[in-house]
């Protein structure tokens, strides 16, 4: 479930919501009660990493079989 980030105008307070899509948009009450919050523009986190930017991940780690097998040409 993906995760949003609000922002509360009238305590300043900044938190996480993780709610559905279809969700997304709906007003979210900050942890202290207040409801004049607004969504920020944050990553969503599907898999559940926190922190940092996404760096691509190498699709072929350790050296893989491909142009060993004649399959590069
Ligand atoms: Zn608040």
């Amino acid at each position: 479930m993906p995760r949003y980030e609000y922002r509360c105008r009238s305590c300043g307070d900044t938190f996480e919501l993780s709610r559905p899509m279809a969700e997304s948009s709906a007003p979210a009450s900050c942890p202290a009660g207040h409801e004049d919050t607004v969504k920020l523009l944050s990553t969503v986190a599907v898999g559940g990493t926190a922190g940092g930017g996404s760096r691509p991940a190498p699709s072929a780690g350790g050296g893989g079989g491909c142009c060993g097998g004649g399959c590069c040409g």
